[in-house]
């Protein structure tokens, strides 16, 4: 049935760093299970699917053993970089250690087994999980309501933005603009595009903070809202977010909160104290789940009470019960803009989240915010005279710094820095972004990582930065499978599909 011969057989069965694809490892009649018979009389083929819809021939899959089916995965996996592994200081994504009690709370069976469309009556355990989870995201954002139902932070922004789009029509209105700052994460203008209406950027000025006269300069009653990320992604505190939010507010506009990444804010200041009206949270970055590789999210949107009339449905709520015992319920409201997931979201990315919460408690997580803003300022200081810190000034949960200047010196850019970190066994930083900072390597150490390993990391990058110096960063990394890959072109000309017979 499938590949046998042709690049299977000279390929090496074995080996880490030249891994033949599961395909190339088959031969026709292997197998790793063998089902029994069944007793059940087999329905035959023509009673169940239309001829069109019928196969001509048998799907190629790979025969293999269970022994080599599972070597293969597992030496695929030891390729891997995960937070389990080590630090992952990837800015902006915060990709930090999840504890493993939220995995063991996600897979209790009460939560794991209930099917999506049991009724009410028979899932109010998760009913109660969900209606908890979404007071406690209120109450960290400063916020009256909020729907649980988007999968990932862009898909919060889009609903944000239908938010937006909802609140405008509702007054007879039609506004055309959002502004946003030029730091932004990319996923902000692609939100305010898909939502329907046009980006307007403002610059930041020589602090790395919005421009408040560049603002003033643009607000006008055609813009609907401003989207904003605080700390913003050069890891600093928006200082005259009050102002900001005053004059945005003046026009007649919403302030939307990206809070993407909430580890340096929480439990001590809350976006709906700075002004904010809409704001969207990434459990899967600041409440514990891993993410990465496409993994599953959620992105849920927290929202001011003006606009709780306007939220997805159907939201899981509390009823109203005579004997005073919780029950629970689904609710819609009366003007929501509708669905925007299947179901009730990534309902176990939700789980964990309140697991996480809990654990924490509200003193858990004042410390989360300290240790990350401390250990982002540690790395800053230690490493500032081996890279320009951008905008040296304290930082929040993360730091920018820029190689321009070593790049000038000795060849080697950001690009290269990153590449010499994963011979050192560190993920890399982020690099080329926020795009206004030249050469930009982006270190977010996060608040799970030890001070020995904050050394560790800042050494790394010190014999990096020295390797530069001597011009041996090009070859780097030498210590994996594949070395500089050409991103641009796999990613044009992807091959997703594996041909034996090519
Ligand atoms: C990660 C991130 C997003 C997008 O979140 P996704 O879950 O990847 O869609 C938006 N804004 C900021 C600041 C982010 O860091």
């Amino acid at each position: 049935m499938a590949a046998s011969g042709g690049r299977a057989s000279s390929a090496p069965l074995v080996g880490r760093d030249n891994e033949p694809t599961i395909f190339e490892l088959s031969r026709p009649g292997r197998a790793s299970w063998q089902l029994p018979t069944t007793k059940v009389p087999e329905t035959p083929l023509e009673a169940l699917v239309a001829p069109e819809h019928r196969r001509a021939a048998p799907v190629d899959v790979a025969e293999v053993s269970e022994r080599d089916l599972v070597g293969h995965f597992t030496r695929l996996s030891h390729r891997q970089y995960s937070v389990d592994l080590g630090a992952y200081p990837l800015g902006s994504c915060t990709m930090k250690y999840n504890p493993k009690v939220c995995d063991a709370v996600a897979a209790l069976p009460g939560l794991a087994s209930v099917h999506p469309a049991a009724p009410a009556a028979l899932a109010q355990g998760w009913l109660a999980t969900l209606v908890a989870l979404e007071a406690a995201l209120c109450e960290l954002a400063g916020m009256a309501a909020a729907t649980l139902q988007p999968a990932a932070g862009a898909a919060g922004e889009l609903t944000g933005l239908l938010l937006m789009r909802a609140h405008d029509e509702a007054r007879g209105e039609r506004r055309r603009r959002v502004i946003i700052p030029d730091s932004a994460h990319g996923t902000n203008p692609a939100s305010v595009t898909l939502g329907g209406y046009e980006t307007t950027t403002v610059r930041s000025d020589e602090r790395g903070l919005v421009d408040l006269e560049a603002l003033r300069a643009v607000l006008d009653t055609d813009v609907a809202g401003m989207m904003l990320t605080n700390p913003n992604t050069l890891g600093l505190f928006e200082e005259d977010i009050a102002e900001i939010a005053r004059c945005v507010h003046e026009v007649g506009g919403l302030m939307y909160y990206d809070g993407a990444n909430l580890n340096a804010i929480l439990g001590v200041v809350r976006p709906g104290d700075m002004g904010f009206d809409i704001v969207h949270l990434n459990l899967h970055k600041t409440f514990a789940t891993p993410h990465g590789g496409g993994g599953p999210g959620a992105g849920p949107v927290a929202v001011a009470e003006h606009l709780v009339e306007f939220l997805p449905g159907p939201r899981p709520v509390r009823l109203d019960s005579e004997d005073g015992e919780a029950r629970y319920g689904w609710h819609t409201p009366e003007r929501s803009i509708g669905r925007v997931h299947g179901w009730h979201g990534n309902a176990l990315v939700l789980a964990r989240a309140l697991a996480y919460i809990e654990v924490h408690g509200a003193d858990g997580l004042h410390k989360v915010a300290e240790r990350a803003v401390l250990n982002a300022n540690w790395i800053r200081e230690r490493l500032s005279s081996t890279f320009d810190v951008a905008f040296d000034r304290p930082c929040m949960h993360e730091v920018v710094f820029s190689a321009a200047a070593l790049h000038k010196r000795t060849g080697a850019s950001a690009h290269d820095v990153a590449k010499g970190l994963i011979e050192e066994g560190f993920h890399p930083p982020t690099v080329a972004f926020p795009l206004i900072v030249e050469d930009a390597l982006m270190v977010e150490p996060t608040e799970t990582e030890s001070y020995e390993t904050l050394v560790a990391l800042a050494e790394a990058l010190e014999r990096v930065a020295a390797r530069a110096q001597e011009g041996t960063l090009e070859g780097s990394p030498r210590t994996t499978p594949v070395r500089r890959v050409d991103e641009a072109r796999a990613a044009r000309t992807l091959v997703a599909t594996f041909d034996a017979r090519r």
